[in-house]
């Protein structure tokens, strides 16, 4: 889908302009200073275009660390999304810091829309007008709040709005777009560099690509890749206060673009939540996962602390990452090159997982067959039944089952895990999603 970023300093509203775009009432978060929100990326529908919508305010700096912050945001939202909305509290008029983000803005050649927000009637409407001087082009006034001009806003920047998002024109035949993931320090451009080399393809320099200049294209494996988001893994943004938010917005606006995630974990230490939350955001992300466990190489001394470390790391699999026990995992080391060569298949894996598709008769004689074998227990009598199956699409691999009745969570994983046993679905997360004809 087309990425729309909204920007800008606290208290400007964006949470309001992005409740309202998405059609709610509440807050997404009450406007607290400093409160953190998971989510980043959410779903977005305006004249049955979709679009994802990505909210760059999830994390309110304190004054300190206002002009950082936001520059981080911006540069963000200018790096990945393919429309800006850059939104300004038009009653307080341009603050230092808004002149800031737009010397940023300025810079790129993106769709920037300049939003002068809290414009509640019209008789506010000249505090928009002073806002040309800000030198972004046309304000459009609206109020978040009431809903005041954001129709016309979204009209807008449908206008502009790539029909099919800039990276999924490279779907068909072109390179794959692999996201490379992992906290800080676990090895993400050590990996970058030893496994496609320091000299890297220009992206701009292949026929019928788009240039994109946060993405590599690499040969591995004899095959072309698009990394997406590479900027995110060789420029970090260091911040006193908030660096998790913006680990996690780079995390998510990078998944937008990919089609399949190298989550990067590092053996030498124990697996950490922000490891698991970073996982958690791929499967929500529905993108196929590969998983790399990398500086093996300090693990391979044969003395009792590399032994120890190994079957520690054994129990901390089954643990943490129980959920993912489908994701290939290669063991590599970024430093000595080990099993580097391993990573090409383990993503040819996910991807043919991803994009598989199951007929309809084939899934239904699957179906048959595993109730026969295992129906679903009584619940009250009676027993859901399932009429008929069908895989509605891929990508990930998406089924949906018309039941007489709710099935129950442990026998929706029986489904599942049976449909792995059989078919595999090897690095790829699964949908199963019913319709009750009661
Ligand atoms: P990033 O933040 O994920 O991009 O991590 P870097 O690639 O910058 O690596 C962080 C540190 O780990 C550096 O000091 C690397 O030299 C080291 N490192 C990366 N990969 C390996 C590896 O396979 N083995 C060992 N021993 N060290 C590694």
């Amino acid at each position: 889908l087309p990425v729309v970023a909204i920007v800008g300093r606290p208290n400007v509203g964006k949470s309001a302009l992005v409740n309202r775009i998405l059609g709610r009432r509440e807050a997404v978060v009450e406007d607290t200073p400093g409160v953190t929100r998971d989510r980043v990326t959410y779903k977005a529908e305006w004249m049955d275009r979709r679009f994802s919508l990505v909210d760059t305010g999830g994390w309110e700096p304190d004054a300190k660390g206002i002009d950082r912050s936001v520059a981080a945001q911006s540069e963000i939202a200018i790096d990945l999304a393919d429309v800006i909305l850059f939104v300004v509290d038009a009653m307080t008029g341009a603050t230092a810091t808004d002149e800031h983000v737009v010397r940023l803005l300025r810079k790129t050649d993106k769709p920037v829309f300049l939003v002068a927000n809290k414009i509640d009637d019209a008789v506010h409407e000249p505090e928009a007008a002073a806002l040309w001087n800000l030198g972004l082009g046309e304000p459009y006034p609206v109020s978040a709040i009431h809903g005041r001009g954001v129709a016309d806003l979204l009209d807008a920047v449908m206008k502009v709005l790539p029909k099919v998002s800039a990276v999924a024109k490279h779907e068909i035949g072109g390179p794959r777009r692999v996201a490379i993931l992992g906290r800080p320090n676990v090895g993400k451009s050590s990996l970058l560099n030893k496994a496609a080399g320091e000299e890297r393809v220009v992206v701009n320099e292949l026929a019928g690509t788009t240039r994109d200049p946060v993405d590599e294209i690499v040969e591995l494996g004899g095959k072309l890749w698009r990394l997406v988001d590479t900027a995110g893994i060789r420029r970090r943004v260091h911040l006193s206060q908030g660096a998790d938010f913006y680990a996690s917005l780079r995390t998510s606006a990078a998944l937008e673009k990919a089609e399949v995630a190298v989550v990067v974990l590092d053996v030498s230490q124990p697996i950490s939540e922000q490891d698991v939350r970073i996982i958690d955001l791929v499967l929500e992300s529905g993108r196929a996962l590969v998983l790399a466990f990398n500086k093996w190489d300090e693990l391979l001394a044969d003395d009792a602390r590399g032994g120890d470390r190994r079957r520690l790391l054994e129990r901390e699999i089954e643990q943490d990452l129980a959920h993912v026990a489908w994701a290939p995992r290669v063991n590599i080391s970024a430093k000595t090159g080990r099993h580097l060569d391993k990573l090409v298949p383990a993503l040819e894996m996910a991807l043919a997982s991803w994009d598989q598709r199951i007929p309809t008769g084939k899934f239904n004689a699957f179906i048959t067959e595993l109730v026969q074998e295992h129906p679903h227990p009584l619940r009250g009598g009676k027993q859901p039944r399932i009429l008929f199956g069908t895989q509605a699409g891929t990508r990930p691999p998406t089924f949906v089952l018309f039941t007489t009745g709710f099935l129950d969570p442990g026998y929706r994983r029986f489904v599942q895990r049976r449909l792995r046993e059989l078919y595999g679905f090897e690095g790829t997360p699964i949908v199963i999603n019913m319709r009750v004809r009661e």
